[in-house]
């Protein structure tokens, strides 16, 4: 057997082992959100290279939801959905106008309400935007956060891992790991980086000027780089789940997996995110693994981020706040639901809703409209007659009303030049 496959199996063992014996326990949670995990660069959604064999391990010991939709292609919006279960045009924690707005300070997250509830709370997270001027992460007793966007998910799962068995930490807890490794550049430390390397091209970490990136050769490396980066960050996820069952935290946690939007490979015209609402951008994992969870389910209907906050919370038996906008997906999924996207990005503003396999794309500059059948075209380029019964949805999505009050504060402002100045503003 090979390392990898020993590997996904004693991770499959161990929390199999931890869906016993939890009657009369409140039931702690662990949220693994991954930086700009394309969902279809997984094992688990049959990709044809090795990148994920623990979170296929993962999927296979609880819930797989195959068909998640981010609410946002890029980070600050997608995180603020997962957080208040909200789509984007009504949490309205985005960039508009000019300006990054954070997340009204009234406004209930994951976080507080579980903090409320009796949990104690930790956050370790690699981005600014997860930082206190955004307000996303707000409610934590712990709060860990890195900004320099390197490989350290070795480094973040060390910390989780110094944190559980250096403190006293009452029970139950909700503890997030954002993990920021696939996002550009690919730099994956070694042996990772050779392992789905292509020829040369060595040393290529960023993508090169725009002609150059319609080059075959380039496409193939950059999509190697961050499959590899993918396979890094899985290997650390064996490291916080072997880690939390020495201790004794894996019994009795309900695991969660997502991430905050996809990534592109010039397919449309773009790389990266942040530039369309394509599903490479849209598309990503959502897993659940813990007590009640029968292992082994697959789910395809669509969901969305925004679903989270109402399945946890219903999952614990927390009333759902009611402005919601989410549903829980451990319950019926209505096969008609519509789930909507928007990004109000530096190329173009556009919205999306994804119905059943029709999804219709909506462009505010210049007024147009796209229509694609999924189920017969998942790669969008066959556009078909308007759907305009779908396009009404699109329409009236975006003429949604914010019900926050997004903050735009200094702080936000000079955060959101910073990250700027580092690239992650395109
Ligand atoms: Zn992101």
């Amino acid at each position: 057997m090979k390392t990898s496959n020993l590997c996904a199996v004693l991770v499959l063992f161990l929390l199999v082992l931890s869906c016993a014996d939890t009657e009369d326990q409140e039931v702690n949670i662990v949220l693994i959100i991954i930086d700009t995990l394309n969902a279809d660069h997984l094992g688990c959604f049959g990709y044809y290279r090795d990148t994920s064999p623990v979170i296929d391990s993962l999927a296979a010991s609880g819930i797989l939801f195959t068909n998640c939709q981010a609410q946002a292609p890029w980070t600050l919006p997608g995180m603020a959905s997962i957080f208040t279960g909200l789509a984007e045009r009504s949490h309205g924690c985005s960039h508009y106008n000019g300006l990054s707005h954070g997340l009204d300070p009234e406004m209930p997250t994951l976080t507080t309400i579980l903090k409320e509830q009796g949990y104690s709370t930790a956050a370790l997270v690699n981005v600014g935007y997860l930082g206190e001027p955004f307000g996303i992460t707000k409610g934590n007793d712990y709060f860990w956060i890195n900004e320099d966007g390197s490989d350290n998910a070795d480094i973040t799962v060390d910390t989780l891992l110094d944190y559980f068995s250096s403190n006293e930490i009452p029970e139950p807890f909700f503890a997030t790991i954002h993990l920021f490794d696939p996002h550009l550049p690919y730099d994956p430390p070694s042996p990772f980086d050779t392992l789905f390397k292509h020829s040369g091209t060595n040393g290529v970490t960023e993508w090169p000027e725009i002609e150059l990136c319609f080059d075959p050769v380039i496409i193939e490396h950059m999509t190697a780089m961050y499959d590899s980066e993918i396979r890094w960050t899985d290997s650390q996820l064996s490291r916080l789940f072997a880690g939390m069952r020495e201790m004794g935290l894996a019994d009795n946690t309900l695991f969660i997996l997502i991430a905050d939007h996809g990534e592109e490979f010039m397919q449309h015209g773009d790389w990266g995110h942040a530039h369309n609402l394509y599903q490479q951008a849209l598309h990503i994992p959502l897993i659940l693994t813990g007590p009640g969870i029968e292992p082994g389910t697959v789910t395809p209907q669509n969901v969305g981020q925004y679903d989270l906050l109402p399945t946890v919370l219903e999952y614990l038996g927390i009333p759902v706040p009611g402005h919601v906008e989410g549903i829980n997906i451990l319950g019926e999924i209505p096969l008609d639901r519509v789930i909507p996207s928007s990004g109000v990005m530096a190329d173009t503003s556009s919205a999306a809703c994804l119905q059943g396999s029709m999804k219709v794309l909506w462009f505010v500059e210049p007024d147009s409209s796209e229509t694609f059948n999924l189920a017969d075209d998942p790669g969008e380029m066959n556009m078909l007659t308007t759907d305009s019964l779908l396009l009404n949805e699109v329409l009236s999505y975006w003429a949604w009303p914010c019900i926050c009050i997004p903050t735009t504060n200094e702080e936000a402002q000079i955060e959101m030049k910073r990250l700027e100045g580092l690239g992650y503003i395109r």
